[in-house]
């Protein structure tokens, strides 16, 4: 079965498009968590973006990057988050790779909040994780 934004992408259901090549396709998020909220997406379907093979990555990417620019010199957001929920464990509800731009405007506008709280860290081996992980990219 077709996830929501296949059925978008093939115009199975509307959407607000906001920019379209043979690859890639950014739509509005219907939630409008902060105002211009835009999704970016391939059109072929990966699950997310640790699956998504990195010429269509950078092709998301590169498009992500300019309609944060946009957003910033035409909506008067004062930064940008531009951020991609890998897997249900992170919060992603669509499992269709999606790249969120979200901008942010002076005095925190909208509903998005970004929190990263620290970890006591005096039991964990930095070094040790750092390696592990490291080595696993080889
Ligand atoms: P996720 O939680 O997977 O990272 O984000 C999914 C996003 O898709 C949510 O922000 C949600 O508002 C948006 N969304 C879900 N269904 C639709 C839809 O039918 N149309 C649009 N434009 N956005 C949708």
């Amino acid at each position: 079965m077709k996830d929501i934004f296949c059925k978008i992408i093939d115009g199975d259901i509307p959407s607000t498009r906001v920019y379209e090549d043979d690859d890639v396709l950014a739509i509005l998020d219907i939630s409008q968590t902060t105002r211009g909220h835009t999704l970016v997406m391939p059109k072929k379907h990966y699950e997310s973006l640790l699956d998504c093979p990195k010429e269509t990555l950078t092709k998301v990417m590169l498009i992500a990057q300019r309609i944060g620019q946009a957003e910033v010199s035409i909506l008067g957001a004062k930064g940008v988050n531009i951020l991609a929920n890998c897997g249900e464990a992170a919060g992603q509800t669509v499992m269709h790779f999606h790249v969120h731009v979200i901008p942010r405007y002076i005095g925190g506008e909208g509903g998005f909040r970004l929190e990263m709280a620290s970890q006591d860290t005096s039991k964990m081996n930095l070094p040790v994780l750092a390696k592990e992980i490291g080595d696993a990219m080889k």
